[in-house]
């Protein structure tokens, strides 16, 4: 692209390089926050820089949060002893919306993944871990889209926590193998985590 302006160039340059985003589609992006009021670039501006600088990890499930322990960590009307392990905030958003879950969470931040070079330990599998060995976790419910990095990231999972006191399920989802939990849609899932199966069934049937 030939461009007549080196500050529109960058500007396209930036916007392309988020997912999904071509260099076309970044122009037209672009061009079209030029038509509008200077203000609008301020506060897109201004909202993207504010996420960056002030966002925040709950310190209790590694949820995206604004505070420090973030509002489900801090409810008091949550069944503490009960922990659903996801992938990232997508799935506690998923999960929420389905109103049939009143556990915790634990985020894991991603999947064990060889292939894009992520280890358990770019994980917090092992806060997970301490949390269980606390003695306070009674049930972990394993709720990461069932790909081959979602299976090993489960299993792994398990092979850690399997000589302590605590009871593993699965959510039997009921959808294809590869679709993300994110695409399930609110009465599947709610379904699925009332009727959740222990994990070791999950083993047995693989
Ligand atoms: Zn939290």
């Amino acid at each position: 692209m030939d461009f007549s302006s080196k500050l529109l160039e960058n500007a396209v340059y930036e916007v392309s390089q988020l997912p999904g985003i071509g260099k076309r589609t970044a122009l037209r992006l672009v061009l079209h926050l030029l038509r509008q009021p200077q203000e609008q670039t301020q506060r897109l501006s201004f909202a993207l820089q504010e996420m960056r600088d002030q966002i925040k990890h709950c310190k209790n499930c590694h949820n995206i949060s604004d505070v420090d322990i973030c509002d489900i960590c801090n409810n008091p009307s949550r069944d503490r002893s009960i922990i659903c392990v996801v992938e990232d905030i997508r799935d506690v958003m998923a999960i929420e919306n389905t109103s049939q879950y009143r556990g915790l969470y634990h985020v894991l931040g991603g999947k064990i993944s060889p292939m894009e070079g992520v280890g358990p330990h770019d994980l917090t599998i092992n806060s997970l871990v301490e949390k269980v060995k606390g003695g306070q976790v009674a049930e972990l419910i394993f709720a990461l889209s069932s790909t081959m990095e979602g299976d090993t990231t489960n299993f792994y999972i398990y092979k850690q926590i399997e000589a302590f006191d605590v009871k593993t399920s699965t959510i039997a989802r009921g959808i294809a193998v590869g679709d993300e939990l994110e695409y399930a849609d609110e009465v599947t899932l709610g379904r699925s985590i009332l009727n959740r199966v222990p994990f070791e069934n999950s083993l047995k049937s693989s």
